[in-house]
């Protein structure tokens, strides 16, 4: 059958592989110059950056990517375990590393409260039983029926599901310092950690299972991989192609119009485009499934990102690969970006720091960073081109005055990606981080369906679909579309 996946994100260039492993004819089509979605990497003067994700966990899902042709990731890619996996700074003074040694990280929660040393390892029991169900048994499954939601939702009942990830952490440590600690995962899947299901803390001890990696030479080494894989086994890959509308016949995508490019007739379309896009641009308004359309109208979406590229004609050895910069206020940050959608004189930072594991990502003696900070989408009206170089001159001297001394004086080759960047770039609705928010009401069977509801030639893989944004999430999904083209 002739498959036609249309972006190149990790979903769809992993259901370009799993389905080219099941012997189709497939035709991967990406708008930008380069595959690989949000994990492009910019080349700029002496510094190399990675755009997006840069911290690998499940790394079995790109094994198998390999495997499904015999080969062997290891023949191509280096895998890094870190450690520390992530270092958190908070301006209040506190310190944490967060470390794969337990009895490391179990000291230091003794330091800080006695007591939490007994909370942490029963939160992590509980959210280990959560990892079984919400990951292990339910990531990779299709979800598309509500009769699967049914048979699932006693257990989300039992593992609290309604709960918030605050509250879940809350209800074992005492800690504030320790509870935002362990309660930030849902911003890296763009969720605020306020409102995003407990089931999310599965993130935790997903990490404890398999540990955090670092690609050498980054994401883009990762795509670059893939992108050979995908060569070597006869995928054709046709970058600079925007998808502008699906033809219909009945219910069925009949034909893919592509701008200023000749049109393709598929079999089957899997959709790694945002669904909402997807649903909004391509198709007649009039034949979108109900939940399609529920979702265009009132999808709650995740955060934006402002994100600061920069080198450093110096070395900061003390910045670990992951820092987490924690500023002044929590929920009530979340509560501005999230909610009230506003661009609070605060913000907190996650940077990178490729250099403290690769060398190859700045010149000898130099340093590449990107500090990613979360930041209202666009339904807030913030005038990015015009505040963007002030916004990034406070970040950079919130850093130069904690961890990272006499930044401005040796800070090179600055640059910023807005949430307007995000938008142009991927055809995210609203500039998004990470598709729509992983609230509860947005989950599982309440996400968009893999399967189309209408059209029974149209997929869908990516942050958008379930399981959700992430790798891990976006991966997962290609092995979904692959179950339910497959059986
Ligand atoms: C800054 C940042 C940091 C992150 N860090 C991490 C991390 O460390 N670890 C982690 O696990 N996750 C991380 N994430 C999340 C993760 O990167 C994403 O959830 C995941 O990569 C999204 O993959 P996707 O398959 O949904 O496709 P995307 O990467 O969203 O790609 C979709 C592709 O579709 C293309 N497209 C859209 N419209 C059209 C069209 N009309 N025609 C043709 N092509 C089109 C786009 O150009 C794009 O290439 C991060 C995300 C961001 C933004």
């Amino acid at each position: 059958m002739k498959i036609v996946v249309i972006g190149s994100g990790f979903g769809g260039i992993a259901s370009a592989i799993r389905m080219r492993a099941k012997g189709h004819d497939v035709t991967l089509i990406e708008k930008l110059d380069q595959v690989g979605g949000r994990a492009q990497q910019f080349k700029r003067d002496d510094y190399l950056h990675d755009a997006g994700p840069t911290v690998i966990t499940a790394p079995n899902l790109f094994y198998e990517l390999f495997e499904l042709f015999n080969e062997r990731l290891e023949d191509h890619l280096e895998f890094k375990p870190l450690d520390p996996w992530y270092r958190f700074y908070f301006v209040n003074g506190f310190e944490f590393d967060y470390v794969p040694d337990r009895e490391k990280m179990l000291s230091q929660i003794e330091s800080i409260n006695l007591n939490d040393v007994d909370g942490y390892k029963k939160m992590l029991k509980r959210a280990q039983e959560i990892f079984e169900i919400g990951y292990l048994k339910l990531a990779d499954q299709p979800f598309h029926k509500l009769s699967t939601m049914i048979r699932y939702a006693p257990d989300i009942l039992r593992l609290k599901g309604y709960q918030s990830v605050y509250q879940f952490v809350s209800s074992y440590l005492k800690d504030e310092n320790l509870r935002q600690v362990f309660s930030i995962q849902p911003l890296l899947v763009g969720g605020n950690p306020f409102q995003t299901s407990s089931i999310y803390a599965l993130i935790h001890a997903l990490e404890q299972k398999w540990g955090i990696y670092f690609a050498m030479g980054g994401m883009a080494k990762v795509v670059d991989e893939l992108k050979n894989l995908m060569l070597r086994q006869g995928v054709k890959i046709k970058t600079n192609h925007e998808v502008e509308k699906f033809e219909t016949s009945m219910n069925s995508i009949s034909n893919i119009i592509i701008k200023n490019k000749p049109s393709i007739k598929p079999d089957i379309v899997i959709a790694n485009a945002d669904p909402i896009t997807v649903n909004n641009n391509f198709l007649d308004k009039q034949k979108i499934s109900l939940q399609n359309r529920f979702l265009k109208k009132y999808a709650k979406h995740s955060m934006g990102l402002f994100v600061l590229f920069f080198g450093t004609k110096a070395k900061y050895n003390k910045v670990a690969h992951h820092t987490i910069w924690m500023g002044p206020r929590y929920r009530e940050l979340l509560n501005d970006i999230f909610n009230k959608k506003i661009l609070a004189e605060d913000f907190s930072i996650y940077l990178h720091r490729p250099t403290a594991t690769d060398e190859t990502f700045a010149p000898k003696g130099a340093d590449s960073f990107y500090a990613l900070v979360p930041v209202p989408n666009l339904q807030a009206s913030i005038p990015w081109e015009e505040i963007k170089m002030d916004y990034a001159k406070k970040i950079v001297k919130a850093l130069s005055k904690t961890i990272m001394p006499n930044l401005e004086d040796v800070i090179d080759d600055l640059f910023v990606m807005t949430p307007e960047n995000f938008k142009d770039s991927y055809m995210t609705p609203h500039g998004s981080g990470f598709s729509i928010a992983p609230i509860l009401t947005q989950s599982a069977w309440f996400r968009t369906h893999n399967k189309d509801d209408y059209y029974k030639n149209l997929f869908y893989v990516g942050a958008g679909t379930h399981p959700g944004a992430g790798v891990p999430g976006v991966l997962n999904s290609a092995k979904v579309v692959e179950r339910i083209i497959h059986g």
